[in-house]
């Protein structure tokens, strides 16, 4: 751990210690432990909360049940369009 005497640039709290030597050009940005922490698990939670996955619409069979499929989360290659699975098949 490397002592110092720094500020956390979110919630102004004192930091006497970080896991890493800062840069002093970037001291500003600093943020304690707390701070931290609540940064990287509110990214990540926001994006898959609100982000759909994209899904393309078609129609096709499935090659294992023969079952229609009608979407699709890539797009696939119309040459082994007669390979696909549905979600059931897919997963055996
Ligand atoms: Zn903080
Ligand atoms: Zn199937």
């Amino acid at each position: 751990m490397y002592q110092g005497n720094w500020k956390c640039s979110g919630c102004g709290a004192d930091i006497n210690q970080l896991p890493f030597q800062p840069d002093p050009a970037r001291e500003e940005g600093l943020l304690c432990r707390d701070c931290h922490k609540q940064k990287m698990s509110d990214r990540p939670r926001r994006d898959n909360g609100n982000r759909e996955r994209q899904m393309y619409q078609g129609n096709w069979k499935c090659s294992g049940c023969g079952a229609d499929i009608n979407q699709l989360p890539f797009q696939p290659d119309p040459a082994r369009a007669d390979q696909l699975k549905c979600r059931d098949c897919f997963r055996k």
